[in-house]
């Protein structure tokens, strides 16, 4: 790590940060990658349990931090059903496929998708702290991405000659999983685009990997000239605790715009008490719940389907549970389509 070539200036750092900024790659190193230990922490065992044959290609990865919050002997877990391979993965079901998305028409450079107006997106990395088995860019063709820095000039050069681009989403895999050293290049570099306003990150680090809300990061992003935006990726209350919860309250009382997108999801979160929870733990830690995503269909995700109808009872119910600002907006990317299209219920009045 820390070998890749680095083009623009480092900045100095202290002994104690150092430490710091080492603790979440020590506990990503020591992240659990075997089904069966897994299981066997949480006191199950794969009897009765199939699990995935194709482990190689997308294979386990749960950090310590996120299994601690999973309820022992209980194989339903909502948190690890999340990142427990089954052998459903395997099935071949049709309508699900490799870019549900569509995803490699918008690449414009390598490494840059530009498919809304205003907004596009840099794949920062393949990575990820976890492996979520209902991932969308679970089939990205990662490997054709940039990886050192001086790699990302044709994507930076396509920003700046765009000046219609207000907003940079930071993405991946998990823009969060570069060291501090490496985001802040990509950071100086973008400020340097003048019409550029805004940076948004969408990182699911702070729930998965919570120590990698560092006071690096945290001070790259309110020391920025561009607005920043967080976007963090929970599913279930249970994920909001311990840790994690105390990394989010850093992230908010830094004073940055913190909103949480969640995938509607069976066994995880498809019931009106769960996704009440989920919301009103979001308020309380100061975070806008911002989407809850139709499930793109994606191969290898099919047994965690909701359909339709059944998530569009849901939010009429958590319309009736919470306030206002408390309720997500129930999307669905349709490729082809200018924005992520927002699934309505039928107002009683306007039904037929
Ligand atoms: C989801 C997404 C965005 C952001 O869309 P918002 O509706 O602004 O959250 C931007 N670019 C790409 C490629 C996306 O998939
Ligand atoms: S964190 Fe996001 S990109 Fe990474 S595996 Fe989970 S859903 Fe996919």
């Amino acid at each position: 790590m820390g070998s890749g070539k680095v083009s623009l200036a480092e900045q100095p750092r202290s002994e104690r940060s150092r430490t710091a900024s080492d603790d979440w790659r020590r506990s990503l190193a020591e992240a659990i990658r075997d089904p069966d230990q897994l299981l066997s922490r949480l006191g199950l065992t794969a009897v009765g349990t199939r699990l995935a044959t194709h482990g190689q290609k997308f294979p386990l990865l749960v950090p310590e931090s996120f299994l601690s919050r999973m309820q022992s002997g209980d194989i339903n877990d909502p948190l690890l059903r999340q990142v427990l391979p089954l052998a459903e993965e395997d099935d071949d079901v049709p309508g699900f496929t490799i870019d549900a998305l569509e995803e490699a028409n918008f690449r414009k450079a390598p490494g840059l998708l530009h498919k809304y107006e205003g907004r596009a997106l840099l794949v920062l990395t393949g990575a990820c702290a976890v492996h979520c088995r209902y991932c969308f860019r679970r089939h990205y063709p990662y490997s054709q991405e940039p990886k050192r820095l001086d790699d990302w000039e044709p994507a930076f050069a396509a920003l700046e000659q765009d000046d219609s681009i207000h907003e940079v989403l930071l993405s991946g895999g998990d823009p969060l999983l570069l060291t501090d050293e490496r985001l802040s290049a990509v950071v100086r570099r973008l400020e340097s685009i003048p019409h550029l306003r805004r940076l948004r990150w969408h990182t699911r680090l702070p729930i998965v990997l919570p120590n990698r809300v560092t006071f690096e990061w945290l001070d790259l992003l309110t020391s920025s000239r561009l607005t920043p935006v967080v976007v963090v990726h929970a599913n279930h209350p249970h994920e909001l605790v311990a840790d994690c919860a105390l990394a989010l309250r850093q992230l908010t009382q830094a004073g940055v715009v913190t909103l949480n997108q969640a995938v509607l999801l069976r066994g995880v979160n498809d019931s009106v008490e769960v996704l009440a929870e989920l919301s009103e733990r979001l308020i309380d830690l100061g975070i806008k719940p911002y989407y809850l995503h139709q499930l793109d269909r994606v191969a290898g995700t099919a047994h965690f389907e909701v359909p339709e109808e059944t998530g569009l009872s849901l939010m009429a119910e958590l319309r009736k549970r919470l306030p206002g600002y408390a309720v997500p907006q129930y999307v669905r990317e349709v490729p082809g389509e200018a924005f992520k299209v927002p699934l309505a219920e039928r107002s009683r009045t306007n039904a037929d």
